[in-house]
């Protein structure tokens, strides 16, 4: 048992577990697999080499493997409906870069949004590969409006005539219009890629339009609101398909993590159940309903308000900072991310904002009065930030509330 075995991880892990269980997550980047995705990631298939494609392996013995490998690009090619995928890299950001490298040259340049705007660093941060490898030029939000305004996207690709588009965001609570971009790549003779490792869960129900048909290459994670294993996906046009799998595999990255994959091919299976279009729908109105909480109580909220399953809050009305707010909500136990928002003064350690998002706390069950609840705690939390009894009292009764909705309920 590895409670006997070593004490020190086994600890580490009970206490992540209870806390997850006694917390409410609002990360709009996580989520909670379910337990058939759970089990398949702590399986035997971790202890698979299986370096190459189904059918075309640089070890025996893939038999099994390759049945995993060719399920889960079936099923995320007709979830997505795709021409090609690829289910290897290990994360969102190998995706990307293996997207770059099948068609880029280094030095070549790339538009993307600016990351103070919601973009990722992938997306040509300077101290990323992406911004080392690649000139890097952005676009940003408008600043009335804090959307894309697409006008000045076309202004820009115009002006610096860049090899790649890349299209959206870890932080913007809108609908992306994929079109426009698709038209604006055509009219540079630009390659697109849309990075959708947010919003996902929402394409693959079809709540969000999808970029799959325009771009050039989709990249994605597989565990935000797709809410599988920790990892990355890449769809193509067919055109591009033996590029990409080549700049994944010799190009950045050896075996294949044939456990990850596997718990891939399930979490795509769950997604084409339709409950989950009633998740996806569920993280929304959640979403949308936290995101009125919040202005009925006097906080701004970036854009105005939200699309999709996340929205970010500006601060500075309120006398407290992004660090601030975080930290004080993490005792209370609610866990967010401070963030920066469009134009932030402050720098990202610090920040003017707070990203909340919905997807986690929609998995374990939570619905739209849950929101306003949570809201109204969050609220209580930053007047009352130093009265010690009042944030005690408050911490008892977010505990209490999130063990109602337990993470894995027969366990
Ligand atoms: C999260 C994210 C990624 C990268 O995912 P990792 O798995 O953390 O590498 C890439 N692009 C966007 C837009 C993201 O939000």
């Amino acid at each position: 048992m590895l409670k006997d075995i070593d004490k020190e991880v086994y600890n580490a892990l009970i206490s992540e577990e209870e806390k997850q269980r006694s917390t409410i997550g609002l990360i709009p980047s996580e989520n909670i697999v379910s337990k058939n995705v759970l089990k398949l990631m702590g399986s035997v298939f971790t202890n698979k080499y299986a370096e190459g494609y189904p059918g075309k392996r640089y070890y025996g013995g893939c038999k099994f493997i390759d049945e995993i490998e060719n399920l889960a690009n079936e099923r995320v090619c007709s979830l997505f409906g795709a021409e090609h995928s690829n289910v290897q890299p290990h994360s969102g950001s190998q995706a990307n870069m293996a997207a770059y490298f099948s068609v880029l040259k280094p030095g070549d340049k790339i538009l993307a949004m600016n990351i103070l705007a919601g973009g990722h660093l992938t997306h040509g941060l300077k101290v990323n590969f992406s911004g080392v490898f690649y000139q890097a030029v952005f676009y940003s939000v408008d600043k009335e409006t804090e959307t894309i305004d697409y006008d000045v996207v076309r202004d820009i690709a115009l002006k610096e005539r860049p090899q790649m588009i890349v299209c959206g965001a870890s932080s913007y609570s809108r609908i992306i219009d994929f079109n426009k971009f698709y038209h604006i790549a055509q009219e540079v003779n630009a390659y697109l890629l849309a990075d959708i490792a947010h919003i996902a869960g929402l394409v693959a129900a079809n709540l969000h339009p999808s970029p799959v048909h325009l771009a050039n290459f989709t990249t994605s994670t597989t565990h935000k609101t797709l809410r599988g294993p920790r990892g990355g996906l890449i769809l193509c046009k067919k055109e591009h398909g033996n590029k990409l799998d080549s700049s994944i595999m010799p190009g950045i990255q050896g075996g294949p993590l044939m456990h990850i994959i596997a718990a891939k091919a399930v979490a795509f299976k769950e997604a084409m159940n339709p409950s989950f279009f009633d998740y996806q729908r569920q993280i929304i109105k959640n979403c949308q309903r936290l995101c009125e909480e919040f202005k009925n109580r006097g906080y701004r909220i970036i854009s105005g308000g939200t699309d999709n399953h996340l929205f970010s809050i500006d601060l500075r009305n309120k006398g407290i900072n992004g660090n601030e707010y975080e930290k004080l909500l993490e005792d209370v136990g609610i866990i967010t991310n401070k963030n920066l928002i469009p134009y932030d003064p402050q720098p990202p350690y610090i920040t003017s904002g707070l990203r909340i998002g919905t997807p986690l706390i929609t998995s374990r069950g939570m619905k739209e009065d849950d929101m306003a609840i949570i809201a109204g705690w969050m609220d209580e939390t930053l007047k009352n930030r130093k009265d010690e009894k009042i944030l005690k009292d408050i911490s008892k009764k977010v505990r209490r509330f999130a063990r109602e909705f337990p993470i894995y309920p027969s366990s």
